[in-house]
């Protein structure tokens, strides 16, 4: 008998119809190669083995080895690493393609290793409030730093949403797919900076833009006064917008102007 850890978000689809939906938005094709995070039992990976060329599986628990061992033993295209999937290295693991029902509690820094690496779509299970956050648009309650971050590089679409009945164990809360298609849209001339700056003016989400960034301005490793001065430089009218009406373009583009215009500075 498996003993579910809770640390571990171990909360296995038993719902098949979930996994049939999760496969039919990763819209699989028979040369796609796939990374799924999180074995469990399998449900989802057994589905993957028959429909795409290649499955890596990333899976922390060792003691879910004899759930591997019958699927490795089935499926000639699968591979099992055995780590943490933060620890990996995603660059050696050739995929284009990611379907998952994420551990909860990683869900924020595996979506963004995931970008960081590129691929071509991705549908991942996540907590129904977490997925609203990734998807919600400029002027709403939702709208943060998580969706800012994540729309700059990314379409995300909720596809369904997930009841807790879908799990054993059950969690306590809704979940829901969420689909992740990268784009072009926009050149973030530096993304740490632009990453600080989100993070720096979503501290005070209701407060000017201007405002929120000098009062945050150690995020961008300046003090109030340097920052004030340059934002009155800069006169840029997205500054006298409230912080959670700024658009994500807006952000990009206030970022990126700054990012220039402290290069500058620091050269003369
Ligand atoms: N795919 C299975 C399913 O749908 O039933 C399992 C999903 S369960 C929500 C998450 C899985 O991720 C668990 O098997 C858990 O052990 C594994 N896991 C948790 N943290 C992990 C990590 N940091 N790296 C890799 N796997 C992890």
């Amino acid at each position: 008998m498996h003993k579910y850890k809770k640390s571990l978000g171990q909360h296995f689809l038993v719902d098949k119809n979930f996994v049939y939906k999760a496969i039919e938005g990763a819209n699989l094709k028979e040369d796609d190669k796939v990374l799924e995070i999180g074995l469990g039992k399998g449900i989802l990976t057994e589905e993957l083995c028959k429909r795409a060329k290649k499955v890596y599986v990333i899976e922390i628990d060792k003691n879910l080895e004899s759930f591997a061992n019958s699927l490795i033993n089935k499926y000639k295209n699968l591979n099992i690493i055995w780590d943490d999937a933060l620890k990996v290295n995603l660059k050696e693991i050739d995929y284009n393609k990611v379907v998952a029902n994420l551990p909860y509690q990683i869900s924020s820094p595996i979506t963004f290793k995931l970008l960081d690496r590129g691929f071509d779509l991705s549908v991942l299970m996540y907590q129904l409030e977490f997925a609203k956050r990734m998807i919600a648009k400029e002027g709403t309650k939702d709208y943060g730093r998580l969706s800012v971050s994540l729309q700059a590089q990314a379409n995300a679409e909720i596809l369904c949403k997930v009841p807790p009945s879908a799990f054993y164990p059950r969690p306590k809360v809704w979940s829901a797919l969420v689909k992740i298609e990268p784009h072009n849209k926009y050149k973030i001339l530096n993304k740490e900076f632009f990453n600080n700056l989100v993070r720096g003016a979503f501290q005070h989400r209701n407060k000017f833009l201007k405002k929120a960034l000098i009062l945050s301005s150690s995020e961008l490793g300046l003090s109030r006064e340097e920052l004030k001065k340059i934002l009155e430089d800069i006169e840029d009218k997205t500054l006298e917008k409230k912080v959670f009406k700024v658009s994500v373009e807006e952000f990009v583009n206030l970022s990126n102007k700054l990012y220039e215009y402290i290069k500058e500075r620091n050269r003369k």
